[in-house]
């Protein structure tokens, strides 16, 4: 039997890698198959280790929003690169990407730069709780907040594909503090908050993590008037917005200003970035200006914060980017409600800038009970048959498709060509 050099690679990595993956959802669970072994990337199209070629829409899960291997971010890599690779000291590059994230978004006056969201927002509720004196907070429903101990209730992303949305081994005095709300349900927050224990509310501004589901008018206004009204902390986590919306992320899309936010996949330009800062007085309570404990060997890492100031750098001088991804986002819009309209599939399409998701369901879908209702197993016949035709999604149903500036509206048409093809496909199947 005639093995590709991908099934090779994955049968060697399953030998030494849990899975085969260092990170659950690469490894294809949910859609059944085998993972592709990437070998290069390049604008919107990656080439896996047996040189087939695909139009790339999951962006290494968020970070390459203006396309792979983008000639200004590689140019600032590699001028880094000859001077060293890392000397645990401050240097100018982290004072740039510091000040440029602190005038692009909005809320930021000050910013702990760091190596993945998962740190930034671990850092950040430990920063929220110092403050606030209160050891409890709130997150939602199939929200994802990295793989830091008190996050992993009811988590979305790899947690929720793998189906251990708690994971043994979080221990019940890390997870006790943690409460849980669906997420749109504003009502919930605000029963919790009367307690006035609650340090923070962490929430997606737009969750990403159980597939795209963008906040109901006036969730977030809700959830800024609940925290004011009883001093809790709002800590909007945009590892996965921050620069993808609009430049100065979801808060600035919708105007409503978190007390702290975290930050990583885009402002690495796909190097290991996270960042968390907001209000300066909260912010001075880090050390070593205040008492809360934060550190990383590699925090500030030259190669990191390179690639880090040249992807916002680049983002800032060309505001067009937005445009063009607006105009992409369009056509799916426009696509899969044709799709329905003509075919009847049981199909709801979800964008919001430059993020968007295909559910297999009637929708209305606004937290993960609705999400969860949905058909995985459909999704995961779609899934296949798109990448058969050359077209790479995120693996999993819980998971946001992402456009990025590389993209041309050809691709997107081919895109929509194939999907409508797979589509009747997958509904044939279902009612044969
Ligand atoms: C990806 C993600 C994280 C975790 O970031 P890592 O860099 O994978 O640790 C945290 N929060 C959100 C909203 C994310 O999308």
């Amino acid at each position: 039997m005639r093995t590709t050099r991908s099934e090779q690679l994955f049968d060697a990595a399953r030998a030494f890698i849990p899975g085969g993956v260092n990170s659950p959802v690469r490894a294809f669970g949910k859609v059944g198959g085998q993972p592709l072994f990437v070998a290069r990337a390049e604008g919107s199209h990656l080439w896996d280790a047996d040189g087939n070629e695909y139009i790339d829409f999951v962006g290494s899960w968020g970070p390459m929003l203006i396309g792979h291997a983008h000639p200004a971010i590689l140019e600032a890599v590699r001028e880094a690169l000859e001077h060293g690779t890392s000397f645990g000291a401050p240097t100018e590059r982290e004072v740039t990407l510091a000040e440029r994230l602190c005038r692009i978004v909005p809320s930021l006056e000050m910013v702990r730069l760091c190596n993945s969201g998962t740190e930034a927002t671990m850092s950040a509720l430990r920063l929220a709780r110092a403050y606030t004196g209160r050891e409890a907070f709130l997150k939602f429903r199939g929200g994802y907040h990295g793989h830091g101990d008190a996050f992993l209730v009811e988590a979305g992303s790899g947690a929720a594909t793998l189906g251990v949305p708690n994971s043994p081994g979080v221990t019940e005095g890390s997870a006790k503090d943690t409460r849980v709300c669906d997420y749109n349900d504003l009502e919930a927050v605000e029963a919790h908050l009367a307690s006035g224990e609650i340090a923070a509310v962490f929430v997606e501004p737009v969750a990403g993590n159980m597939g795209c589901v963008p906040p109901l008018p006036g969730f977030l206004e809700g959830l800024r008037a609940a925290c004011d009204r009883t001093g809790t902390l709002l800590v909007f986590d945009e590892v996965m917005t921050g620069f993808r919306m609009t430049a100065g992320g979801a808060q600035q899309h919708f105007g409503v200003l978190p007390d702290l936010t975290t930050l990583g996949k885009v402002i690495g330009g796909g190097l290991p970035v996270g960042a968390f800062g907001g209000r300066r007085e909260i912010m001075e309570m880090v050390a070593p200006a205040g008492p809360v404990y934060q550190a990383g060997t590699l925090s500030g890492n030259p190669l990191a914060t390179a690639a880090g100031s040249a992807m916002p750098g680049w983002i800032e001088e060309h505001p067009e980017l937005y445009t063009h991804l607006e105009a992409l986002g369009v056509q799916p819009d426009e696509g899969f409600a044709r799709i329905r309209e003509a075919h009847g599939f049981p199909i709801t399409w979800h964008r919001i800038g430059s993020m968007g998701s295909l559910f297999f369901g009637e929708g209305p879908i606004r937290d993960w009970p609705t999400v969860e209702a949905t058909s995985a197993d459909r999704f995961a016949a779609f899934f296949t048959g798109m990448l058969e035709e050359g077209f790479y999604l995120a693996p999993s149903p819980y998971e946001a498709l992402f456009l990025s500036g590389a993209h041309t509206t050809e691709e997107i048409d081919r895109f929509l060509q194939a999907a409508e093809r797979q589509l009747t496909r997958v509904h044939a199947e279902v009612t044969a």
